[in-house]
């Protein structure tokens, strides 16, 4: 049986993978080895009851002994911390999926790639902050990538069948977020609530709110490149508000694939999960004809500036990526607090981005995964600290 591990499993992607391998037969059909939580014991203790999991991981010191108590009597066995994350990602398994939100899922899908199986990657950050540690490991070992964002699925399925060399651009869409059509000023007074509520997906907070920033394709934009090996140039973002297509592969006869679907994170989970193979999925069939018209039009980048961040930080390279991911969760971090606005968010990515390559802090260093955390930690320090510059302003 295939032995199979969830890394945020009580999360949005996490729950959706957790019933897709449950309704595939669950205990029965597969050897699941780890789940892993937050703060959210009892939704992750009746997981791993149900699923018969080897263990369950908390991220969360203070949280073990309600996971123990959750868990009296089941066999499965309960862990807490960092460390205990890593070990869990350390038990051999043929899939595992990466669905931790950020940086703090880099290390446990990196250690997950040692095993040589399949890392099915939702937890984009980890090829924003070190994509080329992340494609090393996975060589180095012959695992295999699957993406699992939409977009990077949809280019996935494009490709597959083609020779890479002959595709020479991909499109990736974006619904535009709840703020699309609002104008500037209006932006800068925008609430979390109101940043929460994506018109087409349900996802959890903080990648809600990327959404609306735009951050969120940013990112994506970043993760392409890292994935598929796309020059800057070469990955396009087109403002589509229906997220019915997902993302296009072009090719050098001009032809343009497509990939489409409903707005429903279980067919990439599931299509990761089947991989190579395709199974039926519990996902709704489009119906193109009452759908009828789909919109396209390029992003306005003078509202929304984290594309423009996005191209910066791949022009930089080396540690750039690690630097942008982590003044951007910081910046969120502050806006979720009420200590800056909406639309402070970028500027203050930009400044921070500015201050640590003037500093020569993001290029010429070794790239490790030391480095790598290190500029996280440097990063997020000096987000806050421009972000408490801000509100004493
Ligand atoms: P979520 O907030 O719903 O869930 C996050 C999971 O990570 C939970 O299990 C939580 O307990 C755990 N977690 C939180 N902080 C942690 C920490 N410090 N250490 C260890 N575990 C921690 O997030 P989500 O929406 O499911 O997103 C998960 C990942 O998938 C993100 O990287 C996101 O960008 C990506 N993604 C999500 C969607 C979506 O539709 N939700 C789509 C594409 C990509
Ligand atoms: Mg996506």
């Amino acid at each position: 049986m295939r032995r199979v591990s969830i890394f945020g499993a009580t999360g949005s992607i996490g729950v959706n993978t957790a019933d897709l391998i449950a309704k595939a037969g669950g205990a029965d059909a597969f050897d699941v080895v780890a789940l892993s939580g937050g703060r959210n014991v009892a939704l992750l203790a009746d997981q791993a009851r149900r699923l018969k999991a080897e263990i369950a991981v908390t991220a969360f010191d203070d949280c073990l002994e309600p996971l123990r108590a959750a868990l009296a009597g089941s066999g499965v066995a309960a862990a807490a911390g960092s460390a205990a994350l890593l070990e869990a990602a350390a038990r051999p398994a043929d899939w595992v999926m990466s669905a931790i939100v950020g940086a703090a899922g880099l290390a446990p899908g990196m250690r997950a790639l040692a095993h040589g199986g399949t890392l099915a990657l939702a937890n984009k950050e980890s090829m924003v902050c070190a994509g080329p540690l992340m494609r090393a490991e996975a060589a180095r070992h012959g695992a295999t990538i699957l993406p699992v964002d939409s977009e990077h699925s949809a280019i996935f399925q494009a490709l597959t069948g083609e020779r890479r060399a002959d595709a020479e651009r991909v499109i990736l869409t974006a619904s535009g977020g709840p703020f699309r059509d609002w104008p500037a000023e209006r932006l800068a007074r925008a609430t979390v609530a109101e940043a929460m509520a994506h018109p087409n997906w349900r996802m959890g907070q903080r990648i809600s709110i990327d959404s609306a920033s735009l951050f969120n394709k940013a990112m994506e934009v970043i993760e392409a490149r890292e994935l598929f090996d796309f020059s800057p140039g070469q990955i396009e973002v087109l403002i589509h508000p229906q997220s019915i297509v997902h993302a296009l592969v072009g090719f050098a006869d001009g032809g343009l694939m497509a990939h489409l679907g409903p707005p429903d994170m279980r067919h990439a989970i599931g299509y990761a999960l089947n991989w190579p193979d395709r199974a039926a999925l519990p996902v709704a069939r489009l119906d193109l004809a009452e759908i009828a018209r789909l919109d396209f039009h390029a992003p306005d980048e003078a509202r929304f500036p984290a594309l423009r961040l996005a191209r910066g930080v791949m022009q930089a390279g080396g540690l750039a990526g690690a630097a942008f991911n982590a003044a951007k969760e910081s910046a969120l971090d502050a806006f979720l607090a009420g200590q800056i606005g909406f639309a402070d968010m970028a500027p203050l990515v930009e400044v921070t981005l500015d201050k640590l390559m003037a500093q020569g802090d993001l290029t010429g260093a070794t790239f490790t995964l030391d480095s790598v955390l290190a500029t996280d930690h440097l990063a997020r320090r000096t987000t806050q600290e421009a972000a408490s510059r801000l509100n004493q302003s």
